[in-house]
């Protein structure tokens, strides 16, 4: 199950998503008590959920147990194995840390944010992100995989909008950050964004199998539509 969050920081998607009841997180634009609410409205509908309480016998020890957990720690209402983020632009990053804290947790991000993070000019943050402690990070590089719980996260190094963008899959769902948004191309006139990238990137979200694009703004997408975008962009590009 993926839940899209809106952020409140130019109106960028965070993405949670659950799987056995722990939860993995994309983006990190929306407020900590935003995405915490999500989680704990998909863990009330959860096997043993909060709202199962009452239906179920209260005695039960299986229950018991995680309503006392719940009621110990709010933000236990399920646990997050990770957070993942598509690219190191601040609408996307801002509350990393926070989540990471809180959810006792990594964060997943290209080996290139580590550019990005700390300096607030590259980040587009107008000051107000510098991360310079990277403790909590874990940097990816290429392509590869990851297992978290019973997520299977593959990632996919991409380019063109930022020098850290990241292509998440996990099962058929892609999360591509700023890449690709919509029937838009992300912008490349950013810092470290080019249209060689561009090209790269587009070329491997065609050849990618997936069947929904989830994209750092705005609504989800089928493979079959972005293609055609995707294509669309390659040919501009290519003049
Ligand atoms: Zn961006």
């Amino acid at each position: 199950m993926t839940v899209r969050v809106l952020s409140d920081i130019i109106e960028s998607n965070v993405f949670v998503c659950e799987k056995g009841g722990n939860f993995i997180i994309f983006d990190a634009g929306a407020k900590l008590d935003e995405v915490q609410k999500v989680i704990r409205n998909i863990s009330q509908t959860l096997p043993g959920g909060a709202d199962k309480k009452d239906k179920f016998d209260a005695k039960n020890p299986q229950n018991e147990a995680f309503c006392e957990k719940n009621a110990k720690n709010e933000s236990a209402a399920g646990k997050v194995l990770g957070v993942f983020l598509t690219h190191a632009h601040y609408d996307h990053a801002f509350y990393a840390l926070d989540y990471a804290k809180v959810f006792g947790c990594k964060v997943y991000a290209s080996e290139f944010a580590k550019e990005y993070l700390p300096d607030a000019g590259k980040n587009y943050s107008e000051g107000k992100l510098s991360i310079t402690d990277f403790s909590d990070f874990e940097f990816l590089h290429g392509d590869g995989r990851l297992r978290l719980g019973d997520f299977d996260v593959e990632y996919f190094a991409l380019g063109g909008h930022s020098k850290s963008d990241v292509c998440f899959r996990v099962d058929d769902e892609i999360f591509v950050g700023d890449v690709l948004i919509g029937r838009d191309m992300g912008r490349v006139d950013l810092y470290g964004g080019s249209k060689d990238g561009m090209k790269k990137s587009l070329q491997k979200l065609v050849d990618l199998k997936y069947s929904i694009m989830h994209s750092g703004h705005g609504e989800d997408n089928t493979k079959f539509s972005q293609d055609k975008v995707a294509k669309l962009w390659l040919r501009f590009l290519n003049r």
